[in-house]
């Protein structure tokens, strides 16, 4: 029993965010998001830095989690995506980026909304899931989310659809302080 109670002691918490949207800009072109597909397109979001950097010093493990069907479409250069994500990592307390380069006939479990990219990452990261976060602008993180076990936050937009999701707020700022404030609410409940 002590093992256990040590072993469930040691798991943290994380915090899955989608890329596309909420670390940097994505273009809209009839009524989507289009993805940058080069280094030169990628422009991060500067005013989302401060605010990783709360969740990061809250102790919350920090993922990144992104679709890139382009890869296995031929549209997506490898050296271009890891050039973005070299930024990503310069520019944000990140701790890891997980992608699924899959297209949507490969049936693959990690192209959201699959939860295999959250899976993954809980085992490599021993997270625990049901007390982890999601933090996106799409319905497909919630629905992630949803079957991992963790809760959703959605930033309101176009594409946040009607499947469940736990909150959607205003912006990322209004979710970081929702997330500090339940993950301080679970700190208080487990000290007692
Ligand atoms: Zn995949």
């Amino acid at each position: 029993m002590g093992q256990v109670y040590a072993f469930l002691k040691a798991m943290k918490q994380g915090v899955f965010l989608e890329r596309d949207g909420v670390l940097n800009q994505a273009q809209v072109e009839r009524h989507h998001q289009v993805t940058p597909l080069t280094f030169k397109d990628f422009h991060v979001n500067k005013e989302a830095v401060p605010l990783l950097k709360k969740l990061k010093a809250a102790g919350l493990v920090l993922i990144v989690t992104s679709n890139q069907p382009g890869l296995s479409r031929g549209y997506q250069s490898r050296r271009e995506l890891d050039r973005m994500h070299d930024l990503l990592r310069k520019t944000f307390p990140v701790d890891d980026i997980l992608i699924c380069p899959h297209d949507g006939t490969d049936r693959c479990p990690c192209r959201k909304p699959q939860p295999g990219l959250l899976v993954e990452a809980g085992f490599k990261w021993h997270l625990d899931l049901d007390h982890s976060f999601v933090i996106s602008d799409k319905w497909q993180d919630a629905e992630a989310a949803r079957v991992a076990g963790c809760t959703s936050l959605l930033i309101q937009s176009p594409w946040v659809r009607a499947v469940h999701r736990d909150f959607v707020l205003p912006d990322l700022a209004a979710i970081v302080e929702k997330i500090l404030f339940l993950h301080n609410a679970k700190r208080m409940a487990t000290a007692c």
